[in-house]
C-alpha cells in the first residue's frame, strides 16, 4: 500500500526518535566512564544535552503532525543500547574507538536529518524542514568536532598506553 508524503514522513520522525533515544544513552555511558580525557568528556556532556533537546524537538513534530510517541521507552531499544554501551566499555582502546564509533553514530543521524528534511519540504512542511534542520547543524557540529579532535585523542591514548602505571582505555 502507498504511504503519503506525510505518514512518511511521519515514519522517519519516529525512526529518529527513537535513534536520539538511543544516542542518548550511548553518550551518557561514554561520558560517564571518561576519566583522562576531560575536554571529550565534556564535549561528549554537552551533546547529552542537546540529544535530549533534540529528542523533544523531534517528539513535538510527531504530535503536530497526529503521530504516537511512546509513552515509555522501548524496553528492546534501550536494552540494545545499553548492550551497545557495555560492549563499548569493555574494549581495551575504549577511547580511541569510541570517538570513531561516535563519529559513525553521528553521520547516521546526519543522514537521517537530510531525509526528514526533504521529506518535511516534500510534505509541505515547511516547520518541521526547519526543525530538522537545525538539529541537523548540531549533528554535523558534533560530527566535525570528532573528526578535528581525533589526532590529538588519539595520540594522548597512545601516550598514555605506553606509559607505565596509568589508565588509557577511558
Ligand atoms: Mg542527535
Ligand atoms: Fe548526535
Amino acid at each position: 500500500m502507498a504511504r503519503t508524503r506525510e505518514e512518511m514522513l511521519l515514519k522517519w520522525l519516529q525512526d529518529a526518535y527513537a535513534l536520539e533515544q538511543e544516542a542518548e544513552t550511548m553518550l551518557k555511558a561514554m561520558a560517564g566512564r571518561i576519566e583522562h580525557y576531560p575536554e571529550l568528556k565534556a564535549r561528549l556532556e554537552t551533546h547529552v544535552e542537546e540529544t535530549r533537546q533534540q529528542a523533544a524537538q523531534v517528539r513535538a513534530c510527531i504530535e503536530q503532525l497526529g503521530g504516537s510517541v511512546p509513552v515509555a521507552r522501548s524496553i528492546v531499544a534501550d536494552l540494545m543500547a545499553t548492550l551497545h554501551a557495555a560492549g563499548n566499555a569493555m574494549m581495551s582502546d575504549e577511547v580511541a574507538k569510541g570517538v570513531g564509533i561516535g563519529y559513525a553514530f553521528e553521520h547516521m543521524e546526519i543522514a537521517c536529518y537530510r531525509a526528514l528534511a526533504v521529506a518535511a519540504r516534500e510534505a509541505g512542511r515547511a516547520d518541521v524542514a526547519a526543525t530538522c534542520e537545525s538539529i541537523l547543524q548540531q549533528e554535523v557540529a558534533m560530527a566535525e568536532w570528532l573528526l578535528e579532535h581525533q589526532e590529538a585523542i588519539v595520540l594522548a591514548f597512545l601516550t598514555r598506553e605506553s606509559t607505565e602505571g596509568v589508565t588509557a582505555k577511558r
